[in-house]
């Protein structure tokens, strides 16, 4: 089946005066209709790097980025826009990002739809159904700048729904609320999930956070380094250009520096720490030196 995410080979540089710097250096990653997935990883991996492009906000310098049948990267600023608004939304960490201060909860859920020029009785009806969804209601007339944290998010998830987006993505969408309120608005993401028929990408560096998502993909200097599914298995990812990542803890075990010798011994590739390479350039090098 065709995915309905696929980055291949996504590369982006950030130039600023002479420092260039590979936010994201070949990233290759499917996400398949419905699914949610987690993105994790050590800040600056490339995470929100990636979020951006996925939002059709940043472009790509190079690979391929699509989202259902349409190229990111090659789209112009009109098809962009229009993804914007109408397959994508977005919840960020801070709620306060999500949402207007001055206008009702009920309010804030009709904006995006009315700034993407959608009839105003039909966004009525729909912010309402949308509040329903997320249990707000009772609190469709407050200001939600009064509101608890996750009171906040409810709201701003219910606006991030607003333009029947296909796509959601989150930043660290429980950051800023306690544990109880996160698994609270983590059920409900489940909830609206299934309603509403989305795909998630959220990135989280809270591994509860993560295990509520179908896949965890670990990204790790702008390449995707592995991921684990609902076996609970980690799997190296190999990309598009035959690299993998071997974790830091296997690298020290064994030993292994920047160069190895690979083989493949009965079906199974190993990999051998190339030591002896400095040691044999430094013994041959003293040895030439001594003879002359
Ligand atoms: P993460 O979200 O995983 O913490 P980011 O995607 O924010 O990582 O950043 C990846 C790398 O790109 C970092 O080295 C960061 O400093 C750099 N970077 C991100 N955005 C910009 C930008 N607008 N200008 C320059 N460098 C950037």
């Amino acid at each position: 089946m065709k995915p309905y995410i696929n980055a291949t080979g996504l590369v982006r540089i950030f130039r600023s005066d002479d420092i260039e710097t590979f936010a994201l250096q070949g990233l290759d990653l499917t996400v398949t209709l419905g699914e949610m997935i987690a993105l994790v990883g050590p800040s600056g991996a490339g995470k929100s790097t990636f979020l951006n492009l996925l939002a059709g906000l940043d472009r790509p310098d190079a690979g391929v980025l699509t989202v259902g049948d349409l190229n990111l990267a090659d789209a112009n600023e009109r098809t962009r826009a229009s993804y914007r608004r109408n397959t994508v939304g977005f919840l960020w960490q801070q709620s306060t990002r999500n949402l207007v201060p001055g206008l009702t909860a009920h309010e804030n859920v009709m904006l995006p739809a009315l700034l993407a020029g959608h009839d105003h009785a039909v966004v009525k009806q729909r912010a309402y159904e949308l509040l329903d969804a997320v249990e707000m209601t009772a609190q469709r007339n407050r200001d939600p700048l009064r509101m608890s944290g996750g009171q906040q998010q409810r709201v701003a998830l219910a606006a991030a729904l607003a333009c029947q987006p296909q796509l959601l993505l989150a930043d660290e969408p429980t950051g800023e609320v306690d544990w109880a309120t996160a698994e609270k608005i983590l059920l409900l993401l489940q909830t609206l999930r299934q309603q509403y028929k989305l795909t998630i990408v959220m990135v989280t560096h809270d591994p509860r956070v993560a295990e509520t998502a179908d896949r965890t993909v670990a990204i790790r200097d702008g390449r995707t380094s592995s991921e684990i599914g609902t076996d609970d298995i980690e799997t190296v990812v190999v990309d598009s250009a035959g690299r993998l990542q071997i974790p830091i803890e296997i690298r020290q075990r064994i030993g292994l520096g920047q160069r190895a010798t690979v083989t493949v011994v009965d079906g199974v590739i190993q990999i051998t720490p190339k030591r002896a390479q400095v040691n044999d350039y430094t013994l041959n090098r003293s040895t030439t030196e001594q003879s002359t």
